[in-house]
């Protein structure tokens, strides 16, 4: 954060930068001596910056001279979340953006041109899907789809392709699937491109796809760096020179996908309790996926640390804990898990996820609804999968509504 007067900056002389994440979440970037004492950070509510003379706007529009020019590319307060989530991400910088999707189009304009491959797994969120398939393909891109849960036929995408870049989720919305973050960024490194992974479901708490070889991670922020389900925003972590062309070419000229002061205040706030709260998550939704477990209404359920799911072992490599979504397919199909969706009372229907509420949505009709039947098919979206976000309620009145509506179907 730009600093109006010189007293010394206590915080970073005890290195903030040194100590754990949950504390980088809080302190870093920011010490209240420099700003009047107050505690938490302004919110710089303005659209442009005034120069103190003509020299220098043209020194910083130019990048000859460091500061602010316009509110469409950056902004000291949207700075100072971009510092903390790129710590969180461990990597070199961050670009916060208007939404998930502001995020990965403006990374997509940036890095793709007519003419170039990408590979994507064949389950990822809807939207980014239909973004893909429908809007890149018009651009004069290749969008070749395979499922990354098998190395071998990602290698042979990548070989018969050329791709510019891979794009995975993972976990993957909205079965959970775990992809192999390090074996599919070194397939993509062999063949000169790069990994583009979408960290939505885990958060930088439980992994963080740079350290394992990746060279951007994508998040919606709306989930659980938000946490609260009161706003929309994105973000990109990467090498510095990367997420600067980003912001240069897809943020500020491409999409305007840009994030509101306020906006990037509020998920400073989330921040703060970011890891306390998927600390919770995680610990609820373990337990609401073995109780799904055992009902015999339910046919499978898809948690990545259930000893059942075929992705545990790689999970517990990868990951830290298995997050707050848990996916079922329901015994009965999809007239039952529409009657299940219906019959919980304190849960809603909604889609989103990441929140204090728990939320339940049906994929094939609601977040996965851009996918054509077939795809939907090839990428195992059946009728009878149900999505639940696990929220923060207490963890005994989630089941027991989830137990009462099993009981309807
Ligand atoms: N990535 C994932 C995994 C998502 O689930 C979503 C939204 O649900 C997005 C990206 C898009 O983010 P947003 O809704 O913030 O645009």
């Amino acid at each position: 954060m730009p600093e109006r007067d010189d007293r010394p900056d206590r915080k970073n002389a005890l290195s903030i930068e040194d100590m754990g994440p949950a504390t980088r979440a809080i302190h870093l970037g920011y010490d209240p001596a420099s700003h009047q004492g107050a505690l938490t950070p302004p919110v710089y509510m303005t659209s442009t910056f005034a120069f103190e003379t003509a020299e220098e706007g043209a020194d910083t529009v130019a990048g000859r001279r460091a500061g602010y020019v316009y509110g469409r590319a950056k902004n000291p307060t949207q700075t100072l979340l971009e510092q903390r989530i790129a710590s969180l991400e461990g990597g070199e910088a961050g670009l916060a953006t208007a939404s998930g999707m502001g995020a990965i189009s403006a990374t997509m304009w940036t890095l793709l041109k007519a003419g170039e491959t990408m590979v994507v797994d064949h389950a990822i969120y809807g939207s980014a899907f239909a973004f893909f398939m429908e809007g890149l393909t018009r651009f004069g891109v290749t969008v070749r789809l395979v499922d990354m849960t098998d190395l071998a036929a990602v290698e042979a995408a990548v070989g018969a392709t050329r791709p510019r870049l891979l794009y995975f989720e993972s976990p993957s919305n909205p079965g959970v699937r775990i992809l192999d973050i390090a074996s599919l960024a070194a397939i993509a490194h062999g063949s000169g491109a790069l990994a583009v992974v979408d960290n939505t479901f885990a958060s930088p708490v439980l992994q963080q796809p740079i350290g394992l070889g990746a060279d951007l991670v994508i998040h919606s922020a709306t989930k659980y760096l938000g946490g609260h389900g009161d706003l929309l925003a994105g973000v990109v972590v990467g090498r510095a020179d990367q997420v600067n062309a980003i912001r240069g070419f897809g943020l500020r000229w491409t999409t305007g996908a840009t994030i509101a002061p306020h906006t990037a205040f509020l998920l400073l706030r989330g921040l703060k309790t970011l890891h306390l709260r998927v600390r919770q998550h995680c610990a609820s939704a373990l337990t609401v996926a073995r109780f799904l477990e055992g009902s015999a209404k339910v046919a499978r359920v898809a948690y990545p640390m259930l000893d059942s799911f075929a992705g545990a072992g790689l999970a517990r490599r990868q990951m830290a804990a298995g997050g707050g979504i848990v996916s079922l397919e329901m015994a009965g199909g999809k007239a039952a898990a529409l009657r299940l969706i219906d019959a919980l009372r304190m849960i809603h229907c909604a889609v989103s996820l990441g929140d204090a509420e728990t939320l339940v949505q049906h994929p094939a009709t609601m977040t996965h609804a851009s996918y054509t039947d077939e795809q939907r098919a090839t990428a195992g979206i059946t009728d009878a999968l149900v999505r639940f976000s696990v929220g923060l309620e207490e963890v005994d009145d989630i089941l027991a509504d989830i137990a009462q509506a099993l009981d309807a179907v």
